[in-house]
């Protein structure tokens, strides 16, 4: 097997496990530069990723890289040259009228806080995305906005479960007023990033720039507006943002896993700006429209499936889209690599039994692993109980959960019972610590993860 081939089976597998933003920031333009007993050797795009990926994500790599049978001693992350990456990848940058060559590349500041930003993806497109049931009021809106941006729907908040196509569709209306009109300056970001930027700002004291940099675009997408709940001061700057570009009739486009009202700890003012416009609702596709999708992802591989494998493949998963992708990019790579023709009996004995389906730990299994650990029941750790020994279970749960399926503060709240996100962020952040001098945290974690991983 090659290395291309190893590592896009390798990331179809991460990309089920972590978040799409994470998947999309951290993990779309690393690459597999070396394979062999002693040494996997990856290269990433720039020092940011290279240093995230080696700090936050190892665990998930090595892992992966061994149910794929690569087991090297070491692995190794290395800054890949920037004259590689522009030949190989799809994505082109951000297009932005006042970002010219004044920007230093060489402190550290100005890396991180604009070299890693990747902006609109060329795969995206609306002639790509398949319309059906549950995504034909969000596309109507969406083509509408791409037409005539900041004429109507001013905001567009799209909103909706996971990997049920929100981020394609806001960056096709990128990409379409793109290809409509180089000159425009259309800026994606998730809101993660924006996040990190923000913070990289006031401490490497760049405020004005971040301000400027944001303020001046023509069209803003900013994905999974979700996680800026409890981060009280990016609300603000985003709120003055908001502000700057409405005003000026530039077309802001927000998507989110709730409604507006829904996502706690909004401040009331940037949450009325957030209903100005218009808000969609999102909902998988259905068994139909799955199939298209299905059937039109083969195609961009050029490989041709029989309908009972299609029908199989959009039977076996039902919401989430990504997974339903990642699942048939498997099946793929899997194919591929064995020379073997792509079934419904293959595709069985690639994903028939729960075993040998990609893994995809939820938060209740951490939940119910985390209480089996402690000898105390789930009903305990996601009740009212404050005594310590369901207090530290519970935290150790939530750290957990944030740490290898990188879900949300509110979310993991309320996967323990919690009413109140700030519950989560606490937890989390006490047990980061803890573990670092407390053996028995430590060890509690691992032990946690390894009943999580048979
Ligand atoms: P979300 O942002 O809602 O979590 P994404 O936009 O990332 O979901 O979609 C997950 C994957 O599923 C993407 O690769 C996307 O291309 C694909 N997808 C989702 N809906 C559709 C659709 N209607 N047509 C084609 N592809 C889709
Ligand atoms: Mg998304």
């Amino acid at each position: 097997m090659d290395n291309v081939a190893l590592w896009r089976a390798v990331l179809g597998e991460i990309e089920l496990m972590v978040s799409q933003g994470n998947f999309v920031t951290w993990f779309k333009n690393t690459r597999l530069i070396k394979v062999d007993d002693n040494e996997v050797v990856i290269g990433a795009p720039n020092i940011f990723i290279k240093q995230q990926l080696e700090r936050k994500f190892s665990d998930i790599i090595n892992q992966t890289l061994i149910k794929n049978g690569v087991a090297a001693d070491r692995v190794e992350y290395k800054i890949l040259p920037a004259s590689s990456l522009h030949r190989k990848f799809e994505d082109r940058p951000v297009v932005l009228g006042h970002e010219g060559s004044s920007r230093p590349n060489t402190a550290a500041s100005s890396s991180l806080t604009h070299s890693y930003r990747q902006g609109l993806s060329e795969k995206y497109t609306f002639d790509n995305f398949i319309v059906g049931s549950g995504n034909e009021l969000a596309h109507a809106a969406c083509r509408a906005i791409s037409q005539s941006p900041g004429a109507k729907y001013n905001p567009l908040f799209v909103y909706g479960g996971v990997g049920i196509g929100k981020t394609h569709l806001i960056q096709a209306v990128g990409n379409e007023i793109l290809a409509q009109n180089k000159g425009r300056s259309i800026v994606y970001i998730s809101t993660e990033q924006f996040v990190q930027e923000f913070l990289d700002a006031i401490r490497y004291k760049k405020n004005t720039d971040f301000a400027g940099y944001y303020r001046t675009a023509d069209v803003l997408i900013i994905d999974d507006i979700q996680f800026i709940a409890g981060k009280e001061k990016t609300q603000e700057e985003f709120f003055h943002t908001f502000n700057a570009l409405h005003q000026a009739n530039k077309q802001i486009i927000i998507s989110s896993d709730t409604r507006p009202k829904d996502i706690p700890t909004l401040t009331d003012r940037l949450r009325s700006r957030f209903e100005w416009g218009m808000a969609i609702d999102m909902q998988s596709p259905d068994f139909e429209t799955r199939c298209v999708i299905v059937q039109s992802k083969a195609q961009a591989h050029e490989v041709d499936l029989p309908h009972d494998l299609v029908e199989y493949l959009a039977g076996f998963i039902q919401t989430n889209i990504r997974e339903l992708e990642g699942a048939l990019n498997q099946l793929i790579a899997f194919s591929e690599m064995r020379k073997l023709t792509p079934t419904v009996e293959l595709a069985q004995a690639l994903f028939g039994s729960q075993k040998s389906r990609p893994k995809h730990i939820t938060a209740r299994q951490v939940v119910e692993k985390t209480a089996k650990h402690f000898h105390v029941s789930v009903e305990e750790l996601i009740g009212p109980k404050r005594d310590k020994e369901i207090v530290v279970p519970r935290q150790i749960a939530m750290y957990i959960i944030r740490n290898e399926l990188h879900m949300s503060f509110p979310k993991i709240a309320r996967e323990l019972g919690r009413k109140d996100h700030t519950t989560a962020i606490h937890s989390i952040d006490k047990i980061g610590k803890e573990q670092a001098f407390d053996p028995d945290v430590r060890s509690a974690i691992g032990a946690i993860k390894e009943r999580l991983s048979v």
